[in-house]
């Protein structure tokens, strides 16, 4: 049981919200961050029911990535040509906005490239790829303005050390972030810029009104808001059943530093359901959700021995093979996908909008669509 509130926090703290949003990944820290710099006499409060964010925002792999050759080719299957890279196209975008918002030294952006390995069983998927070098750069040259983006690289194959790879593709484009300080930038800047934070307070029920919205959380305590922006992607159907978005959970291990470890950049692996990559000279992994595919539709964090011996025999066997390498922690975080790779930005009544689904690379594409939900609560479209 929560004590009731004093009549002074009723009246101070929970009335009088011009625009509540609640989530403070990624996408609700950009809406708020935004919706006061564009109207700085708003009082806008965001609500997060962890301590920290507890979604995806502190808990990826800090890709600052666009799209892998093989997985634009699974997107081609589902969806036009255009709509594949339309979505690209505003992945970089978001990567541009957040690099300009918080500047590269903030949030660790280095670009050491991407690069996606193939083991000789994927020849034909390797070669289907490389076909498609060609054809994609004069693609993202109009989006990226940089020529000769992916390239072949196996002759970097060797001085990877990697066990058994017979084919690696280069994104020279995609860079890395140190996703905690980029996190606790964005905090700081919403601070800075007058946004309120409610940490530790779970929303439980939306109740729009004719001239407010209430917002109901578990504790029994009720905010009084004129709008709403909801930002809590994985699990925004807690909220919203109707809205389609899956939760997918994704679990991810980090290793103790290795000495003389050489290896630097982003690693894709199996059409992206394994990535890894090199963090102070540890190496971060994580992916495997495909193996469980039906058990990992799940918003409830966790690790699972399947998943996890996967992805320590990716380790040994694959990516450092005869080197000793010992874990130092693990953890889980949650995405939000769904039948459509394009977030759902949208109003859904006059007090009450979304932004959510932010499928594998929210990362890219979070901070525009942060601005671009505070843009429907601001101006309705
Ligand atoms: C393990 C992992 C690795 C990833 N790696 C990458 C990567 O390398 N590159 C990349 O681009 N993307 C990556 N992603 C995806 C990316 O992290 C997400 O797309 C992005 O962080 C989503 O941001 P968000 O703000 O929409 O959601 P979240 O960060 O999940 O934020 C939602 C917030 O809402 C809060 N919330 C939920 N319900 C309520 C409620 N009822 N009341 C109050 N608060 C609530 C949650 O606690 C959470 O803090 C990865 C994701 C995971 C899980």
């Amino acid at each position: 049981m929560y004590p009731s509130l004093s009549y002074w926090e009723r009246e101070t703290f929970f009335r009088g919200i011009d625009v509540a949003v609640i989530g403070s990944g990624i996408v609700g820290l950009t809406a708020a961050i935004h919706l006061r710099e564009r109207s700085p006499d708003l009082r806008v409060v965001v609500i997060e029911r962890g301590t920290l964010p507890l979604g995806a925002s502190t808990r990826n792999a800090g890709f600052a990535c666009f799209g892998s050759i093989s997985e634009l080719l699974d997107d081609r299957l589902l969806r036009s040509e255009a709509e594949v890279w339309a979505l690209v196209a505003r992945r970089w975008q978001g990567l541009k906005r957040l690099r300009e918002r918080l500047g590269d030294a903030a949030i660790g952006y280095e670009e050491n490239g991407g690069y996606e390995l193939f083991r000789a069983t994927e020849q034909a998927v390797f070669e289907r790829c490389a076909d498609h070098i060609g054809p994609f750069n004069r693609e993202l040259a109009h989006i990226i303005g940089r020529k000769e983006v992916y390239k072949l690289a196996n002759a970097q194959i060797p001085a990877t050390g990697f066990q058994g790879v017979t084919g690696l593709l280069l994104n020279s484009a995609e860079g890395q972030i140190h996703t905690g300080r980029m996190m606790h930038a964005l905090w700081r800047l919403a601070h800075r810029l007058g946004v309120e934070m409610y940490n530790g307070i779970e929303v439980a029920g939306l109740e729009s009104q004719s001239d407010e919205i209430l917002l109901h959380t578990k504790q029994g305590w009720t905010l009084h808001c004129q709008q709403v922006l909801v930002a809590t992607n994985g699990f925004a159907r807690r909220l919203l059943p109707e809205l389609d978005v899956q939760p997918a959970r994704n679990q991810v291990l980090i290793t103790q530093p290795i000495p003389g470890l050489q290896l630097k950049g982003c690693f894709h692996y199996d059409r992206g359901y394994y990535y890894f990559r090199d963090v102070a000279g540890r190496i971060l992994l994580g992916g495997g959700r495909n193996l469980a595919h039906e058990e990992e539709m799940t918003d409830d964090f966790g690790t699972t021995p399947l998943i996890q011996e996967a992805l320590l025999q990716l380790l040994h066997e694959l990516i450092l093979p005869g080197t000793m390498v010992e874990v130092d922690t693990w953890w889980s975080g949650i995405l939000g996908i769904g039948p459509e790779k394009s977030p759902i930005i949208k109003r859904l009544n006059n007090r009450l909008s979304v932004s959510v689904r932010m499928g594998g690379m929210g990362v890219a594409i979070g901070s525009l669509v942060g601005e671009e939900g505070a843009e429907v609560v601001l101006t309705g479209s």
